[in-house]
This record gives structure tokens, C-alpha cells and sequence, in this order.
């Protein structure tokens, strides 16, 4: 990278400003990231921002999906009023969502795009491949081969690189698992009707699972979903008038109607507090596999569902996939397709970043009994100066760091902590 690029990418991003110092690296420009961003810059905290604007929302998720949270529970993180995703709809003439209005995922998208505009400045698109330890701070090299000096670094880079495929169907695909192989997992497609006419097995019962099974479907795929559990859980049509008496037995909260959620997502510090045991009960248990209310009707009764088994072998047999269920709801035969669809979700390991230096990951201390990481009441981890956040914070601060309702927690707090800081 030439001087006068780089020179240009510090003015971009606001380093020339006036603000001495280091720049705090953010990696990652999703929601977290971009809230993270948001609020250092208000700060007066030199930031860098790397990663693609909204990018899991634009490359991992399927056309045609929607989101599964509520509106209310869907804003990002702003450092003053007008940033909500209502102030986005209202401001660009987007029609009004409400409690009962799936939020399409370009919708979303967009309202990145234009938070990213009032209140982060410019991302620079280039990936982070290495960070490691430099003196007090950090390292960070880019893709182009740039590299930079920081004093804190940021990691805020969603759930891509942790997709997580059971090993008896790994062996589906000696080579990578992908869109034309065998094999895939669901954040590998923007376009399901790829399959149109073929036979599709897809493993999992949580919403990405049944909202893939119900796009496969209405793209004229034949389509089956294998689910482990005994029955499908489906979410609840949210009522926008509950009677007092209704609202005090189960409070609502970002991540639905309950008291355990709703002290997750009022005190997430406390989360932290708990003994690491029930904290990861919490985290397993808190929230279940579940499909969204609105996709209900899109594939109970329409799309084949079979529950109450698990896949206990899986073999190529010249283009076909031969699959053998083992539990109660297996039946006798095989299943017999031509591509089958991982919904299996997500494994939270410091090991799959492998942005971070092998030095890096091994100083990085894990939460007991996970691979994710141990984080301080301000995210930051056991190496100073290295910051997680997002997924890779729920098993210290709980479930609402999963989802885009833990952005105001975690912006608020990392800022606090750097700012204090640069004091
Ligand atoms: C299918 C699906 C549906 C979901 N639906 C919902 C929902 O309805 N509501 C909800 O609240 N949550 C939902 N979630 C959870 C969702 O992932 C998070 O809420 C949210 O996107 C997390 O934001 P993030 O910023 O942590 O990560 P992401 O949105 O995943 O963003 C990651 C960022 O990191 C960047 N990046 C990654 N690696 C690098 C690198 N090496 N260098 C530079 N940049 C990098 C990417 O380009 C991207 O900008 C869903 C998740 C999935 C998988």
C-alpha cells in the first residue's frame, strides 16, 4: 500500500482530524461494528472501521428472507437520538413496520447503509488478515498488504466464520462444502431456487432451517427438513394490546415475553456476575431453536417436517446423497436427495478467527467449558486491548448479545472503557 492511499484511507476515515493518537481498529462494519464505530467517533476516539457494510446481511442470507426479530428490537446503536430503524423508515419514506410486520432483510440492509452514512463516515471494505501483539498494542495487516498500528482492536466480525457442520456430514464433501457441492450450510446462499427441481434434505428445526425449507419449497424444490427435537417450535404472533395482568406475568423484552428474557436483556452486567455454569445453562437454554410466527403458515403442512430423528450416516452414491436417520421419527428408509442444506448453526470458537496470530488466539483466556471468549465488564479480553463482541460475547453476557438488541449494551460499554481510556 503506497503512502498516498494509506494517506487517503486516514482521512477517510477521520484520523486527520485533529485526534492524536492511535487509531482504535473495529473489524467488522455489521451491526455491532457499526455501533461500536458510532459511538467511538462521537467520542472523539480515532477509529478505522474494515469489513463489508452490512455484509453478512448481504452475502450469508438468502434473497427473500426476513428478519426474525421485532422492529423495536432490531435498532442499531446511535450516540444520540434519530437512529433508530423508525427514524430510518420515516426519514427515507420506507412504509411503517410494526410488531406484526415481518422486516425484509434489504430493508435492513439499507438502514445500515444509511446509519453508516449519519454516523460512522467512510468503512474501508478491505479484509483484516492478521492481527498480533506490537509493543503496548497491536499490529493489524490487510489483505492489500497494508499495515497499521493500533492501539485497541475491535473484533466484530459476526458469525461467518464460525459456521458449524456436524463431522457425519462433513464427509459429504471431501472438498469444501459450497452451493455446487453435496453440501452446504445455509450462510453460503443468496439464492435458493438454484435448487428448483431438485431433491433437498434440510438438517436443523431453527429458523434458518425452516425459512430456507419454506424458500426451497416456493422455489420449486422437493424439500424435506430433518429436525432432532420431537416436535417445531414456533414463536407467537405478538399481541400489540396485552391486559396489564398479562404484561406483568410475562414481561416483554427484544428477545420476546418472559421473565428469564426480560432480566437477560435488563442486566446483561449481571449475566456476567453469575457462575459460569449457569451462565452457560442460560446461554444453551435461554432461547431454543424456534421458527418466526409469520413463516408458520409458509411451511407447516406444506413442506414435509420430519422430527424426532438425526442423521447417523451420510454417503455419496455417484450425484446422490444417501442419508440414514437414527430416533424415534426416522421410518425405515433411507433418504434419498441430491443436495443436502446444514442449518446447523453457528460454533463459538476463538480458534476459527484466523485473523488473530496462533500467538494472539492462544493468550486469548475462554469462558469455561466453550471456546468462546472470557470478556471484562467492558468486553475486552485477556489479551489488553482486544475487544470481542457480538455472538462471541453471549456466553459472558447472555442471549441478548446474539441478536441486534445487545448492540446498545456493547457500544456503550466498549466506548466507555476506550474513552476513559484516551483520557
Ligand atoms: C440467518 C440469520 C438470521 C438472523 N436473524 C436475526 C434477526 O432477525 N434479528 C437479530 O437481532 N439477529 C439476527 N441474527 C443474528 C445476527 O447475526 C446478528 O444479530 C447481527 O448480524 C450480528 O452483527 P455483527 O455485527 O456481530 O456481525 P455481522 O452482521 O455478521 O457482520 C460481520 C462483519 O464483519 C466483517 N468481517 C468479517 N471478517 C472480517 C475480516 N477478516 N476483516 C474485515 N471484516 C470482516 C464482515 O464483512 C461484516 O461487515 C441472524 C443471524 C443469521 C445467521
Amino acid at each position: 500500500m503506497t503512502q498516498s492511499i494509506d494517506g487517503q484511507r486516514r482521512a477517510q476515515n477521520g484520523l486527520d482530524s485533529g485526534v492524536g493518537g492511535e487509531p482504535v481498529v473495529v473489524i467488522g462494519a455489521g451491526p455491532y461494528g457499526l455501533s461500536v464505530a458510532a459511538h467511538l467517533r462521537a467520542a472523539g476516539v480515532p477509529v478505522r472501521v474494515f469489513g463489508d457494510i452490512m455484509g453478512s446481511w448481504r452475502h450469508a442470507v438468502a434473497t427473500g428472507m426476513f428478519l426474525k426479530s421485532t422492529p423495536a428490537a432490531t435498532d442499531l446503536s446511535a450516540p444520540v437520538p434519530g437512529g433508530r430503524l423508525a427514524d430510518f423508515c420515516r426519514e427515507t419514506g420506507e412504509p411503517e413496520l410494526t410488531e406484526l410486520t415481518p422486516i425484509p432483510c434489504q430493508t435492513f440492509v439499507n438502514y445500515g447503509m444509511w446509519f453508516t452514512q449519519r454516523y460512522v463516515g467512510s468503512v474501508d471494505p478491505t479484509r483484516v488478515t492478521a492481527v498480533e501483539r506490537a509493543g503496548a498494542g497491536f499490529a493489524v495487516r490487510l489483505q492489500d498488504g497494508e499495515e497499521i498500528e493500533s492501539a485497541a482492536v475491535v473484533v466484530a466480525t459476526g458469525l461467518a466464520t464460525l459456521a458449524h457442520i456436524p463431522d457425519e456430514l462433513l464427509l459429504l464433501s471431501p472438498g469444501e462444502p459450497g452451493p455446487r457441492a453435496a453440501l452446504s450450510h445455509t450462510s453460503q446462499h443468496t439464492d435458493l431456487s438454484r435448487y428448483a427441481g431438485l431433491r433437498v434434505a434440510v438438517v436443523g428445526g431453527g429458523q434458518s432451517a425452516l425459512e430456507s425449507a419454506a424458500l426451497l419449497h416456493e422455489a420449486g424444490a422437493d424439500v424435506e427438513v430433518l429436525v432432532r427435537a420431537s416436535r417445531v417450535r414456533w414463536g407467537e404472533r405478538p399481541q400489540l394490546r396485552r391486559p396489564w395482568t398479562r404484561r406483568l406475568a410475562q414481561p416483554a423484552s427484544p428477545l420476546g415475553t418472559g421473565w428469564i428474557l426480560a432480566a437477560v436483556c435488563r442486566a446483561p452486567g449481571t449475566v456476567r456476575a453469575l457462575p459460569a455454569a449457569a451462565r452457560m445453562q442460560l446461554f444453551r437454554r435461554a432461547l431454543g431453536p424456534s421458527g418466526g410466527w409469520w413463516l408458520r403458515e409458509r411451511v407447516e403442512d406444506v413442506v414435509p417436517v420430519r422430527t424426532a430423528c438425526r442423521v447417523e450416516q451420510a454417503r455419496l452414491a455417484g450425484n446422490e446423497v444417501h442419508l440414514r436417520l437414527g430416533g424415534t421419527g426416522s421410518g425405515r428408509a433411507d433418504v434419498v436427495v441430491d443436495h443436502v442444506l446444514a442449518a446447523t448453526g453457528y460454533r463459538l470458537d476463538v480458534d476459527a478467527l484466523r485473523f488473530l496470530t496462533p500467538p494472539v488466539r492462544e493468550a486469548v483466556a475462554r469462558v469455561p467449558g466453550a471456546q468462546a471468549p472470557r470478556l471484562s465488564g467492558a468486553f475486552e479480553s485477556s489479551v489488553p486491548g482486544l475487544y470481542f463482541t457480538g455472538s462471541l460475547a453471549a456466553p459472558t453476557f447472555g442471549p441478548m448479545l446474539r441478536f441486534v438488541a445487545g448492540t446498545e449494551f456493547a457500544a456503550r460499554r466498549i466506548t466507555g472503557r476506550l474513552a476513559r481510556q484516551r483520557r
